[in-house]
């Protein structure tokens, strides 16, 4: 088995574990490979170890790993930050966007999905942390927002995601993706998704409910920022 697969084997087996301590049936948590800074080849040797969902951040990366990887039926998402100059290739290429945090982002999303395609599937990230730097909308902001997506055309809101601050307190954890969870349900809409939980947290996220686990080191290994 490569490294990689390995991992993956890794990784499956700490999200049964998790699912199974949480009374969750583990076939509704996915495994979303998050593979930026990764080559294509990286991919494809998850791909052919069984990952079929993978994240990438950086959209100009992202395309090229695409075009390289065009005989793969990938199903690619992309949860980076939107500029939105970017949002018409992302509307082309993707079939989840998990970092939706203003409606212009959505509105241009919606009007630029080609017809042929599937309604644009959409998480909107939330700031539960309250960190300046972080994107994603405040809780305040998150139902008006919310609302408005659902009347867009071309995507459908399937749920939530965040990126917490850091912190190998479990508690703390935990309190953050419970969070996204009450914010989830107290919006009232019909939502499947929540994308919570990476390498260091995915087990709290697990407990608190995450549909998506989006999972960068521990599959590929450390990430190298030097080249770019
Ligand atoms: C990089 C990244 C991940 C993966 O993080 P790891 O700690 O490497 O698992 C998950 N989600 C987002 C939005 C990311 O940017």
């Amino acid at each position: 088995m490569s490294t990689i697969a390995e991992n993956i084997a890794k990784v499956g087996v700490r999200i049964r574990e998790a699912a199974q301590a949480s009374q969750r049936d583990f076939s509704h948590i996915g495994l979303l490979a998050v593979s930026k800074t990764k080559p294509a080849d990286a991919i494809r040797e998850a791909f052919a170890a069984g990952v079929t969902d993978f994240g990438e951040n950086y959209l100009q990366e992202a395309l090229d790993k695409q075009t390289q990887l065009s005989d793969l039926p990938v199903v690619w998402h992309f949860i980076g930050p939107i500029q939105s100059n970017k949002t018409k290739p992302i509307a082309e290429h993707f079939a989840w966007v998990h970092s939706v945090d203003r409606l212009k982002i959505a509105e241009r999303l919606s009007a630029q999905r080609p017809a042929h395609l599937p309604a644009l599937n959409i998480c909107l990230q939330v700031n539960v942390s309250g960190e300046a730097s972080k994107s994603g909308c405040s809780p305040d902001q998150l139902s008006a927002l919310a609302h408005a997506v659902t009347q867009l055309p071309n995507l459908r809101l399937r749920g939530l995601m965040t990126i917490p601050e850091p912190t190998d307190d479990v508690t703390e954890q935990r309190a953050a993706f419970a969070r996204l969870r009450e914010l989830q349900q107290s919006l009232n809409l019909d939502l499947d998704t929540l994308s919570m939980g990476m390498s260091h947290d995915l087990e709290a996220a697990i407990a608190e409910g995450a549909t998506w686990v989006r999972i960068g080191t521990a599959l590929f290994g450390a990430r190298d920022y030097s080249n770019s």
